[in-house]
Parts: structure tokens; sequence; C-alpha cells
């Protein structure tokens, strides 16, 4: 199974699909469902997220051993460097190691409810750089993904500090970016363009989440400050309480995007699929609409 480094010299665009882990044991059933029917685009990795501080840290990588026992696919496990110092971050890594997981999505986290402001430990990392260069030096043969944004990160000084904070992931090792979720392709372009300028040569994959509904995107985008572009905030709004139609606009929304963005030659496209994978499926025929599942890619 490819890792990070080699998947997108494949040449075709590499799939891929984020989940969580879920909190209830019909969660994890649904989740397995879910990949399983994922699986059948031949994904080039399916990750699992991390939570800061929860008690879904340890379920991460079960549920990344139980993805590759089921399935054979290969596995991206994010970690953030929230609440551990090196030590802990370095067990967190042999255990990763352990269960056979490819990649590592490197990433600093969010401050623990409550705090507005990011505090490292003692003994503890601050920013997702020195977690990226602690991988490369004490677990090379990871592949290394991480985060980037299209509309500058929220803390972020900066647009420029932000990209140059980005750089220094990718001079630590880095081997691919993901980005936060976007819904004007416009943004994302605008970063890429801008990347290219500063010197950021990993792929750059953008990451989308198809809308479930109104309440949930205006919940998400108000979490990570992306911004919902006022004429899809409107087609939503026309909707009314019907959930299923707004579903569908997302499901169309998500297509133009994809279609776009592969027409912009993108390396790659990540879906942040909620554990569901009704939407997707929908955009991945609306793109592919001679293949079957298992052809897609
Ligand atoms: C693809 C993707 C997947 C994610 N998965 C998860 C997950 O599983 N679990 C989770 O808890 N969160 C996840 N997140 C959210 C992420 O943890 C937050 O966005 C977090 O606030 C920033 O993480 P980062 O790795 O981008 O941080 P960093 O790259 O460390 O950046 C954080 C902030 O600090 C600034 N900065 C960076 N480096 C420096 C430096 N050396 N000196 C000064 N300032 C600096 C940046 O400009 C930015 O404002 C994900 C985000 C993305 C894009």
């Amino acid at each position: 199974m490819l890792r990070m480094k080699n998947l997108y010299q494949r040449g075709d665009v590499v799939f891929s699909f984020e989940v969580f882990p879920p909190k209830t044991p019909q969660g994890f059933e649904s989740l397995y469902r879910t990949v399983g029917e994922l699986a059948g685009y031949k994904p080039g990795f399916i990750s699992v997220t991390y939570g800061a501080g929860g008690s879904t840290q340890s379920q991460t990588l079960e549920i990344i051993q139980q993805i590759r026992q089921r399935f054979s696919l290969a596995t991206t496990a994010h970690f953030t460097l929230v609440g551990a110092t090196v030590d802990q971050l370095v067990e967190f890594l042999e255990q990763a190691e352990g269960v056979g997981a490819e990649n590592i999505m490197a990433l600093r986290g969010d401050p623990p409810q409550g705090q507005t402001k990011f505090q490292p430990v003692p003994g503890g990392l601050s920013y997702a750089n020195e977690l990226v260069a602690l991988i490369r030096e004490r677990f090379p043969a990871f592949g290394i993904g991480v985060g980037g944004y299209p509309e500058t990160h929220q803390e972020a000084t900066s647009p420029d500090d932000d990209l140059a904070h980005l750089k220094r992931k990718v001079d630590a090792g880095a081997d691919a970016i993901f980005t936060q979720l976007f819904y004007d392709n416009a943004d994302f372009l605008r970063f890429r363009d801008r990347a290219t300028e500063v010197g950021i040569r990993p792929p750059m994959v953008p990451g989308l989440l198809p809308i479930l509904s109104l309440a949930q995107v205006k919940r998400i985008t108000a979490l990570c400050g992306s911004k919902l572009p006022t004429e899809l905030l409107r087609q939503l709004e026309s909707c009314g309480d019907d959930a299923a139609a707004q579903a569908q606009v997302g499901i169309e929304h998500c297509t133009r995007q994809c279609e776009d963005l592969l027409h912009e030659g993108v390396p790659g496209i990540h879906f942040y699929v909620l554990n569901r994978s009704d939407s997707v499926r929908q955009i991945m025929a609306n793109l592919f609409p001679a293949s079957v599942v298992g052809q897609a890619t």
C-alpha cells in the first residue's frame, strides 16, 4: 500500500475519505459499513481523526487497525500534540506504527474547551512543524500530511505569516498538504498560487465537506472560520425545512467544486465524509457517470 510520499506520484487523481471515531457501538457498525461502501472507489487512504483530549484518542488507532484488517486499505492516523509531552507523543507514534498506519496527519490541534489560546504543556511541543520534525526524525517510514488553510487559520497573525508557517511544516518533512474545508474554489486556487510563489512544492489536496444540512454547515463553518458563499446560503435557505432538499443542494455544489478542481489539476480530493457515504456516492456518480463502484479511479 502506497504511503503519501509516493501516492500522489501515481499520476491519477487520488480520492481519500476522512472519518471520525463514533460514540456508540451502533456508530461503529455504521462507520465500518460506510468504509465498506467507500472502499469500492479504491481510495488512496482512509483517515481517522483524533479527538483532542477525549476518550476517542485510543479509538483512532483501533479503527485504523480494523480498517486495515477488514478492507485492506491504506490508512492515515490524525494526531495532535495537545496536552502531551514528547515522550507521550512518541508512545502514540509507536502504537500507530504497531497497528500498521501508513501515514500520520500531523496537527497541532485546537486549544482544549474553555481555553482560547493554545498552551503547550511542559515537555511538549507548540506547533505542528515541530511534530512533523519529530516524526521525520524518529519514524522516517511514515507518510506525513499537514493542514493548510485557504482562508487563513483563525489564529494566524496574517495570511503571509500563516503561509510561512505552512512552509515550516513542509521544510520539516511534510509529504502532502490537506486543506481545511472551503466552499469557494477561488479561495483554494489563490492559496495554491501563493503557496507555489513561496516555494511550497508538495501536493496540495483540497478538503471538501458535502453539506448535509444548513444547520450543520453553519455550525461547522462558524467553528473553523470557512465562509459560506452568499448564493450557496440563499439556495440552502430556499429549501426551508426540507432536509433532503438541503442535502441535494450540498451534493450539487460539491459536484461542481470537484469538477472545477479536477479541471484545475488537483492531485486528489479529500472528502470529509462525517461517517456517511450517501452524499459522496452521489457526487462520485455525478463525476463518473459511466463507472460502477470499484472502477471510479
Ligand atoms: C486536514 C485537517 C485535518 C484535521 N484533523 C484534526 C483532528 O483529527 N483532530 C483535531 O483536533 N483537529 C484537527 N484539525 C484541526 C486542527 O487541529 C486545527 O485547525 C488547529 O487549530 C491547527 O492545527 P495545525 O496543525 O494547522 O497547526 P499549526 O500549523 O501549528 O498552526 C497553528 C497556528 O499557529 C501558527 N503557527 C504555526 N507554526 C508557527 C510557528 N512555528 N510560530 C508561530 N506561529 C505558528 C499558524 O499560523 C496557525 O495560526 C484538522 C485540520 C485539517 C486542516
